[in-house]
């Protein structure tokens, strides 16, 4: 594996690893982008077929903390820390005691939070080691759930795009295929319904599927076509790759706009979406409500703060669907190059 060559391909400022013999640690933190502030992003704790599959997430998942917190307009840079889960038995607190002096020695250049595989409780763990960490439960003085943020902002997007494609200015009986009803997509619906909205949902997981259609009158699709709904917005918030070769094809819906990260399977799949006439709202712009509630617990957590500045990205998806189609671009590209503008306007 050539490191330097995938580095210099993404466009990498640093990346560091560490190795702790008595606790079995392993660990990446990939630092992509520190123009605008301090990298922020979270830890990983699982298991990787390759240590060359660990770096390559490590890698890739700080690129999109940079563009997330760019066009979420944080002072951030994106970060991201992947721990390798060891496959022998460990001590999970002596562990994380060891990751946390290893983000301890960065000096701060790099703030961790929780992500896939670590918690709040974790977080408390590296916070008795290093104060370069947040993701805290709301009774330990932290930001809590990011989700019902991640999802405002979500319905923000959607109703950009609405008033962007639609020319509508309200909810109020738009159509939205909401594809996994987790903890985001639970609560994007609450905020869809609360709006008018008229819902059709699918979860692989069954008891999630009849929730929401109990709790919020949806009309219950199957999670294998979901994605050919009749709809005026088709939002993705299960897994990512959701916008592919096969799916894209076969939407039926003018907007496609949902929470989950790496929507477009490839880049051409987004063309395809412009080839379509299919309005799409870039994955890292709409779905940044979660990274701005965290955020803010950097500098002294304020709800009234994050909520206004999540109210933002109904601005920012605005801004890139105008300019797409000024450009005749596809706004995931827009999105890209608005981020290289927000960052070099920092140097
Ligand atoms: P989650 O695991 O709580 O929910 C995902 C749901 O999708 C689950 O209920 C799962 O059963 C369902 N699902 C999986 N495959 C499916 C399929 N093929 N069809 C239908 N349903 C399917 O996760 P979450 O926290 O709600 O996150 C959802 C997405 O949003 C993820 O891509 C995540 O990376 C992204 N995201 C989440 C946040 C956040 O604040 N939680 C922030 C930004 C982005």
């Amino acid at each position: 594996m050539d490191v330097f060559e995938q580095l210099s391909s993404q466009q990498y400022g640093e990346v560091h690893f560490r190795l702790d013999e008595a606790t079995g640690m392993r660990a990446i933190i990939a630092i992509h982008d520190t123009r605008l502030g301090p990298a922020l992003g979270g830890s990983r704790f699982i298991e990787y077929a390759s240590e060359e599959a660990a770096l390559t997430d490590a890698l890739r998942l700080a690129r999109a903390m940079t563009r997330k917190a760019a066009l979420a307009r944080l002072q951030h840079g994106g970060g991201k820390a992947v721990v390798i889960k060891p496959k022998q038995e460990f001590d999970r607190a002596a562990l994380l005691r060891s990751f946390a002096g290893f983000v301890n020695t960065l000096g701060g250049r790099y703030i961790t939070t929780e992500d896939s595989g670590t918690s709040p409780e974790d977080m408390e763990i590296i916070r008795s080691v290093t104060k370069h960490v947040c993701g805290f439960d709301q009774h330990s003085g932290g930001s809590g759930d990011p989700s019902p943020l991640t999802a405002l902002g979500v319905r923000r997007g959607i109703e950009a795009c609405v008033k962007f494609a639609l020319g509508r200015s309200s909810l109020e009986g738009v159509h939205v295929a909401v594809q996994g009803v987790g903890h985001v997509g639970y609560s994007l619906c609450k905020e869809l319904a609360a709006a008018g909205a008229k819902l059709t949902i699918a979860d692989v997981r069954d008891e999630l599927a009849q929730g929401a259609v109990a709790d919020f009158g949806a009309t219950l699709a199957s999670s294998s076509t979901i994605h050919q709904t009749v709809c005026d917005v088709y939002a993705p918030c299960a897994l990512g790759g959701a916008l592919n070769d096969r799916t894209v094809p076969e939407l039926r819906c003018p907007i496609v706009a949902g929470a989950a990260n790496n929507q477009l399977a490839s880049d051409r799949n987004g063309d395809m979406l412009l080839a379509r006439g299919i309005l799409y709202a870039p994955d890292y712009a709409i779905n940044a409500g979660g990274l701005i509630n965290v955020a803010q617990e950097v500098v002294g957590y304020d709800a009234d703060k994050v909520h206004a500045r999540v109210l933002r990205i109904y601005d920012t998806i605005l801004e890139i669907s105008e300019r797409a189609k000024k450009a005749h671009e596809p706004p995931h590209r827009i999105a890209d190059a608005l981020v290289e503008e927000i960052l070099a306007a920092a140097t």
